[in-house]
């Protein structure tokens, strides 16, 4: 790729246009050239790549890693296919417990939006939810096409979600995982969430924490980043802060450590240390199975003091106020 086209953009959130540098990374995940600069708004304290590419495109192509394929020159070992099916599946199993704990239905409308290849969407609909998905990536909707065959009521589209047009107040939940911090314009996403779900209705949204024990310790090498494809970070409060704008209600939180994600933040910063042997052997062992049991009570910890990696929120579209007629009262 050369020099990419950027271009500048001001903060989503408060429309400022003065903010100032804060962290500098490369693209450690797929390795492609350039440098790029996150910046802090002064106003609000919104996090933002900015300059941006203009084209996002070429910074996906058919191997970032929620889909199947990996190119030769990705800088985290390869794993065997079945392992990143292990992942996969047990991301998306993981993403249903959510989804348990947040309602107690097993049917209903549900939009995820940013579904990639399909994961979740085949979870939930094989409980019993007629699923809506969405995703900019064509190799990715091509493979959920095919995947969701078995479930007739499924639709897969390619776009953005407020370039499908879909109905209002038509969905009984609808999923961010990991997409948020991929949009170019969050709140105009979640401003076409809201309109989409019905009252009572329930968005439920997962993204990287910028304030994270993580973000804080490996910096430039935090997997959160992912230069330049994250092009918002989000902290509690500014993410909060533009729910409420935005009109939703009945707001929580809760913080989750990922011991993948840790995984790939450790590997991103070995691999300025170690020739790539070491660094194959050092994923292979730090993937084994007890060492992800014996770091889970740690995680628990930090989760609860709220410097987990992940940041969950759930929040609710309010039903409409009755129109109040004085002359009956
Ligand atoms: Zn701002």
């Amino acid at each position: 790729m050369d020099t990419p086209d950027c271009i500048t953009v001001e903060c989503n959130l408060c429309g400022s246009t003065h903010a100032e540098p804060i962290r500098v990374g490369r693209d450690l995940m797929l390795g492609h050239p350039g440098e790029w600069t996150l910046v802090q708004c002064r106003r609000c304290g919104f996090i933002y790549l900015n300059p941006r590419p203009r084209d996002m495109a070429p910074y996906y192509e058919g191997s970032y890693l929620p889909f199947e394929h990996r190119p030769k020159h990705t800088l985290i070992p390869r794993r065997p296919k079945s392992k990143i099916e292990e992942v996969s599946v047990g991301a998306a199993g993981g993403y249903y417990s959510l989804l348990q704990q947040v309602t107690k239905a097993t049917s209903g409308q549900l939009l995820d939006v940013g579904c990639a290849t399909g994961d979740f969407l085949v979870v939930a609909a094989t409980a019993g939810w007629t699923v809506t998905g969405c995703d900019l990536s064509i190799f990715a909707t091509e493979q959920a096409k095919q995947r969701m065959r078995p479930f007739p009521d499924a639709r897969i589209f390619h776009g953005t979600l407020e370039s499908l047009q879909l109905s209002s107040d038509s969905f009984d939940i609808v999923t961010l995982w990991h997409s948020i911090e991929h949009v170019e314009n969050p709140k105009a996403t979640l401003h076409e969430v809201y309109r989409l779900l019905k009252p009572n209705g329930r968005l439920i949204l997962q993204t990287p924490a910028w304030l994270s024990l993580e973000s804080q310790l490996f910096k430039h090498y935090w997997a959160g980043l992912d230069f330049p494809r994250h092009l918002s970070l989000f902290s509690h409060t500014t993410l909060k802060r533009l729910l409420q704008q935005i009109g939703f209600s009945s707001i929580r939180s809760l913080y989750q450590t990922s011991y993948y994600f840790s995984l790939t933040s450790i590997i991103f910063a070995a691999q300025q240390y170690l020739p790539a042997t070491l660094l194959s052997k050092l994923y292979q062992l730090l993937s084994l199975g007890p060492m992800m049991l014996y770091s889970s009570p740690f995680f628990r910890v930090i989760d609860n003091c709220g410097l987990g990696s992940l940041l969950t929120f759930v929040a609710s579209k309010p039903m409409p106020l009755k129109h109040h007629d004085d002359r009956f009262s």
